[in-house]
């Protein structure tokens, strides 16, 4: 259409805001708002410049409707796009808002006496603020290479959220590690526990406990009847940690209220009645899930293809072609079980893996009994690891020197880490929810547990990013998790730690960093094979032709770990039910692997491993593949 046309659409808006690019076939949009009585932007809509087609919906503020109202053409284009920082500050206030865990998690302040909306709506409100997000980010400017690889690392994870939301797949999430009902009760272990604003935080927080697990009941209804239910063995097994955390003289609720300090009186009977109350709560969603839900339940652990696909980019950051993926597990399986051989004779000559197993396990120099003097061997190995690395290897920040090591209130099993809060008031966290009963523990499987969630695997990668100030904006620092970055950082780490000499002295140690990497290569195979249900490969020498299921995935779990039948059921029961998440600890690794022969071919003689790590940290978590494009450029 000619100018004149395009003047009288221009001309027929209301309010006009600005001027961005836009999706085909349109160029440019003009946007516009309407306004209240009293002056306010009270709507917002696009129209196309050239053929008034209308668009899409873009994020503005008021001040920036202010300044673009003054001009009169289409110079209002500058003042319409906004900055990638300032679309990432936003989402993370509006994210925190809309989801109170997600702020407790990242360690934002104010949300702290919330639980999110787990309803529908709710779940639709938080997708449709990724995808208006979605929108600022792709009409944002992005003038330097900071700015261009802080918004493909947030379109790759919005986009991904959103396909998963529209998909189905976040609101039928159910599993016995990382859905609703896990958050739910986590979020407590993080809140401070002394003086009275924590008590009263903690009291009004328990107290939505009921509305929030009777929300999220529904929306997996909903779910399940729309097609999606969830497996019967995942709906069993949080069954029972619901009632684990409710058993009425030990619930997971009381004994936090017990561990409160500084409370005053006032405050008590109304703490205790919301314990009373989230206990309740928490005991009637076992029985929702039991009594309703689980006649709905499929019967198969498998997700099935299309699931497994969008889990796999979920939790990598990156398509990866997953053929191609679960042969190479079966590689790395057989390089890592020759190492194994290695190093079981140097435990005693001739020793095969079972039998050096056997002797560390025995070796009452590599006990410890008692699940405080466990942590205090963690917490020391911790920091004397900083300490060593410090200068060396790493340029730690301060903040990021302290660590702290705890036992988890409950006993579901797992280790896991917590970041620091925003204002490093508290600190990062190496969790061991140690399973009941375990009250005996052998070192030299741990050691490399300790460098993975520690330094120099998780808490010095996050806290790194924390410390970013400069060159990482507000969502990269705080929001941005890929278990692909992190999972694969860390278990690069693990093997680090080796090459860098810290395991040379004690072989039992050095088994154990194979035994870690054995598992992460495994589960590969295990987790693609069992979701997808594919053939055990010819050559491999176990159970050959067969196909996946949970038998022989519990089968293969006990041949390839040595940790107890307990911590390992636990294990087996995660991958069942939380696809494409353990494949990312290894395949996560082999990026970062590549990414260093790339970093080190491109350097030449000056390549300095320091200084690749220090780079490669600086960008922050990303998925894996803005990562690779992102490496060179840095
Ligand atoms: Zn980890």
């Amino acid at each position: 259409m000619g100018s004149g046309a395009r003047t009288a659409s221009y001309a027929r808006l209301p309010f006009v805001v600005g001027v961005a690019r836009t999706v085909a076939p349109c160029k440019a949009v003009v946007v516009y708002a309407s306004r209240s009585a009293r002056g306010q932007v009270d709507g917002l809509g696009v129209v196309c410049c050239d053929c008034g087609a209308p668009g899409f919906l873009l994020l503005v503020s008021a001040n920036q409707a202010k300044t673009v109202v003054r001009e009169k053409k289409y110079q209002a284009r500058v003042f319409g796009m906004r900055s990638i920082d300032s679309i990432a500050e936003d989402y993370v206030e509006r994210a925190a808002a809309l989801d109170p865990a997600l702020a407790t998690f990242a360690g934002i302040a104010g949300h702290d006496r919330e639980l999110p909306d787990l309803s529908a709506d709710g779940f639709a409100e938080r997708a449709e603020l990724d995808r208006s997000t979605l929108v600022a980010l792709h009409a944002s400017e992005a003038p330097g290479l900071r700015e261009q690889t802080a918004r493909a690392a947030m379109q790759e994870r919005l986009a991904v959220a959103v396909e998963r939301y529209d998909a189905g797949d976040t609101t039928s999430d159910l599993n016995v590690i990382d859905s609703w009902v896990q958050y739910v009760r986590e979020l407590f272990d993080l809140m401070p526990t002394e003086g009275e604003e924590a008590a009263a935080n903690i009291a009004k927080r328990m107290a939505a406990v009921p509305e929030a697990y009777r929300q999220f009941s529904q929306t997996l209804l909903g779910a399940a009847r729309n097609g999606r239910p969830p497996a019967r063995l995942q709906v069993e097994e949080v069954a029972k940690q619901c009632a684990a955390w409710a058993t009425p003289e030990d619930s997971f609720y009381g004994g936090l209220v017990k561990r409160l300090t500084g409370v005053p009186d006032s405050l008590r009977g109304e703490l205790d009645a919301s314990a009373r109350e989230a206990t309740a709560a928490t005991a009637r969603l076992g029985g929702f899930l039991r009594r309703e839900l689980l006649p709905l339940a499929r019967e198969k652990d498998a997700c099935g293809p299309e699931v497994y696909a969008r889990a796999s980019r979920h939790f990598l950051g990156a398509a990866v072609d997953l053929a191609e993926a679960y042969a190479w597990s079966w590689e790395e399986i057989a390089r890592l079980r020759a190492e194994q051989a290695q190093v079981s004779s140097l435990i005693r000559p001739g020793a095969t893996r079972e039998e050096a197993v056997a002797i560390l396990d025995k070796d009452p120099a590599r006990r410890i009994e008692g699940r405080e003097n466990f942590r205090a061997w963690m917490q020391e190995l911790a920091e004397r690891t900083i300490s060593q690395l410090h200068g060396k290897h790493f340029d730690i920040p301060e903040p990021a020197q302290r660590i702290e090591a705890m036992i988890a209130p409950v006993n579901d099993g797992g280790i896991y880490y917590s970041e620091p809060s925003e204002d490093w008031s508290r600190p990062g966290r190496m969790w061991w929810s140690v399973p009941s009963g375990l009250d005996s523990f052998a070192t030299w499987k741990e050691v490399t547990t300790v460098y993975h969630e520690g330094v120099p695997g998780h808490h010095l990668q996050i806290s790194q990013s924390l410390t970013e100030q400069e060159n990482l904006n507000r969502w990269q620092r705080l929001m941005s998790w890929v278990s692909g970055y992190g999972e694969g950082w860390a278990t690069y780490a693990e093997r680090l730690m080796g090459e860098l000499g810290y395991l040379d002295d004690d072989p039992g140690a050095y088994l154990g960093m194979l035994d870690m990497q054995m598992m992460s290569a495994a589960n590969v195979a295990l987790d693609i094979g069992v979701h997808l249900e594919l053939e055990i490969p010819k050559g491999t020498g176990w159970r050959e032709g067969e196909r996946w299921n949970a038998g022989t995935a519990w089968e293969f779990l006990r041949a390839h770990s040595s940790w107890d039948e307990k911590r390992l059921r636990f294990e087996l029961h995660r991958y069942l039910g939380w696809p494409g998440q353990v494949p990312s600890y290894k395949l996560g690794e082999r990026v970062w692997l590549q990414a260093r022969e790339e970093a080190k071919a491109r350097a030449g003689s000056a390549f300095s491993l320091k200084d690749f790590h220090s780079r490669a940290l600086s960008l922050g978590a990303m998925g894996l593949d803005p990562l690779r494009e992102a490496l060179p450029r840095c």
